[in-house]
């Protein structure tokens, strides 16, 4: 029957913690990575462990609290808005922005209706760039560009 080391202290210490790292999510747009979350939680619980935040981050994806983004390949970034909607990508910096709520959405009951799919899942992912790589690139190509001769 469950964990016996499990005393209310430790029950209590571990709340705050999971407390902590959905908080630092819900008040960040940036969509960070769970090292991000670790360096801001250290601000708070000094003695939080990177295993600790990890750990935390997987609980609230499988209580539903937090998103798991799959946007970055290889690099699992965390989204405290569970609330339905898309993202875009910078293909340069890697930085992810939600896209504004005036887009429409598909709506997976339509979809199984019209599909006769049991719907799980789906994400719709834009790319492209940043509106600051946006200006890199063109400071750079004016300092690169070759005379046209
Ligand atoms: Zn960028
Ligand atoms: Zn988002």
């Amino acid at each position: 029957m469950g964990d016996t080391m499990a005393t209310p202290e430790k029950v209590l210490k571990s709340s705050k913690q999971r407390d902590l790292v959905l908080q630092i999510l819900r008040s960040s747009m940036c969509h960070p990575t769970a090292d991000w979350i670790y360096e801001e939680a250290r601000k708070h619980m000094s003695k939080i462990s990177k295993a600790t935040v990890y750990r935390n981050l997987k609980i609230l994806k499988e209580e539903g609290k937090i998103r798991e983004l799959s946007i970055s390949p290889g690099i699992a970034r965390y989204d405290g808005d569970i609330r339905m909607h898309y993202h875009i990508k910078c293909l340069k910096c890697g930085r992810v922005d939600d896209l504004p709520h005036v887009f429409p959405q598909v709506s997976i009951e339509d979809v199984g209706e019209a599909t006769g799919y049991q719907v799980h899942s789906h994400r719709m992912e834009i790319m492209g760039l940043c509106p600051d790589c946006q200006n890199d690139g063109i400071r750079n190509n004016q300092m690169n560009r070759s005379p046209i001769l």
